[in-house]
């Protein structure tokens, strides 16, 4: 049974590091936390010390404020902070310096929007909120965090600046969700305020319900790799519950990303259990005009523009150009390929399909596979120059993805250059006929059954047969037998 479209209500809560800045929100630490010795990377201020103050980052504002002008958002002319009190042992002050859209709270900004593009057509996605806030420490739980024997925690990460942007429940299957958080990335990454490919720099948190049920929240999905798939989970169980008559539970589940599963933590608290109130340590902040005049002028072109642009520039389809910019990487890949070769259409081709269904199939980023603009572009030259086929090309691709190896030296390493030498082709033809006596009978009284022959000339070669040069020497030899059996020539 198909997931019935209306049914289904998404919203998502997206947490996203500004991985751009060189220090952490409210402190000097480096912001550089990855692979570091764990509790390294801490001051008074990120450990919650008594007496530390926090001094706020003023270059994390104007990342912010550029996050929320790119997403169409309505900007606070003055803003809080707040005091978010819960205990947990990623937290050592036991509260967590954020914004609060209530008790007279205000967040850096409000209703915005993306539009998240289709084959055919667009949808906009409301965005509620943005705010800043720090990320807490992190926890490493040995083992499934439903039974762990125990936790580490690591305050490296405690301070880190952070965006929350909370969209309005306006997805409709999770694969919307995917889509609404690989454009979020790319315009982030087109800002240059974001690096998408570092673990854990984008985290969501998705709430879900159906028709008939109880809205449930989904934590710690790590990645818009896995939102998907915990979605997907998760519309499963409730509609399994739904179908049994059996009521939805309001709680909060986690995705566990190694069992695939979403298991329940806890009910779902209330906003009063984390009695919020202004944070007397830091003064209200007032983003006035010429500040945001200042950082809209610093703007760089953003996906959608980009997007336009390479539909006139390029001559490219409009699905093929959102493809593209869906990813800072892809985009970037493109335009350096097309500098090295003017043939934007047949590069984008290249990656539209073979590169993009391999990256995705193997769960792969661009910048994670070793190819390279240069390389595709020169395994599309050989293919120019008659050097190989587009089958073979097709062969080869995978191999400089995973290897980084030239599309020439895999080439000339597996034997696959075009055979296009006639009298080798005559020879091969010679033995595919001898061999399919049957084949070459119906090949005669109906063309189409010369496909076969020719796929048997593809399979004594590896695809290395020149598709084109021996398509025409099978019909030539096929006419040849006819007159010289008297029948007369089938019309093609
Ligand atoms: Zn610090
Ligand atoms: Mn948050």
């Amino acid at each position: 049974m198909g997931i019935s479209a209306d049914k289904v209500k998404i919203g998502l809560e997206v947490h996203v590091q500004l991985t751009s800045l060189k220090t952490k929100l409210f402190c000097g630490c480096s912001a550089d936390y990855r692979g570091k010795e764990p509790n390294t990377l801490v001051c008074p201020v990120c450990l919650g010390l008594p007496g530390s103050l926090p001094v706020l980052n003023k270059k994390a504002v104007e990342y912010a404020v550029m996050a929320a002008l790119a997403l169409n958002c309505e900007i606070s002319k003055r803003m809080f902070f707040f005091r978010k009190n819960y205990f947990y042992p990623d937290l050592p002050k036991n509260f967590q310096i954020t914004q609060y859209d209530r008790a007279g709270g205000v967040p850096l900004a409000r209703n915005g929007y993306l539009y998240i593009e289709y084959e055919n057509g667009r949808k906009k996605i409301r965005i509620r909120r943005i705010h800043l806030e720090e990320d807490p420490g992190r926890l490493v739980h040995l083992g499934p965090i439903d039974h762990s024997p125990y936790t580490l925690v690591d305050y490296n990460r405690s301070g880190i600046a952070l965006l929350e942007i909370v969209t309005e429940p306006d997805m409709r299957s999770p694969r919307e969700a995917r889509i609404f958080l690989q454009k979020l990335r790319s315009i982030l990454e087109h800002l240059g305020i974001f690096d998408g490919s570092l673990e854990g720099s984008m985290r969501c948190d998705a709430n879900i319900s159906l028709a008939g049920g109880t809205r449930v929240e989904v934590k710690n999905i790590s990645s818009f790799k896995e939102v998907e798939r915990a979605l997907n989970f998760e519309i499963t169980r409730q509609r399994g519950l739904l179908e049994k008559g059996m009521k939805v539970k309001r709680e909060t589940r986690h995705w566990d990303e190694v069992r695939r599963v979403t298991v329940s933590l806890r009910g779902k608290e209330t906003e009063q259990d984390y009695r919020y109130f202004p944070e007397p340590d830091l003064v209200p902040i007032e983003l006035d005009k010429e500040f945001i005049g200042r950082v809209k002028a610093q703007m760089p072109e953003l996906p959608d523009d980009r997007m336009e642009r390479f539909i006139i520039q390029y001559g490219l389809p409009r699905y093929d150009a959102s493809v593209l910019v869906s990813s800072k990487a892809l985009a970037d890949f493109f335009e350096e390929a097309v500098k090295l070769y003017d043939k934007p259409k047949v590069i984008s081709n290249w990656m539209m399909s073979d590169l993009q269904r391999y990256l995705y199939e193997n769960n792969l980023e661009l910048e994670e596979s070793k190819i390279t603009p240069e390389k595709l572009v020169e395994m599309i030259r050989l293919i120019d120059e008659g050097v190989i086929s587009g089958k073979i090309a097709k062969r080869i691709l995978p191999k400089i993805i995973v290897t980084g190896k030239s599309a020439r030296e895999i080439v000339k390493e597996e034997g696959m250059v075009k055979i296009s030498d006639r009298k080798i082709l005559e020879r091969l033809i010679d033995r595919v006929f001898a061999e399919n006596p049957k084949a070459v009978r119906d090949a005669l009284r109906d063309e189409k059954a010369a496909h076969y022959l020719m796929g048997q000339l593809m399979k004594a070669t590896q695809g290395r047969a020149d598709p084109i040069l021996s398509s025409r020497m099978i019909m030539d030899r096929l006419n040849r037998l006819r007159k010289e059996s008297g029948e007369s020539k089938v019309k093609s």
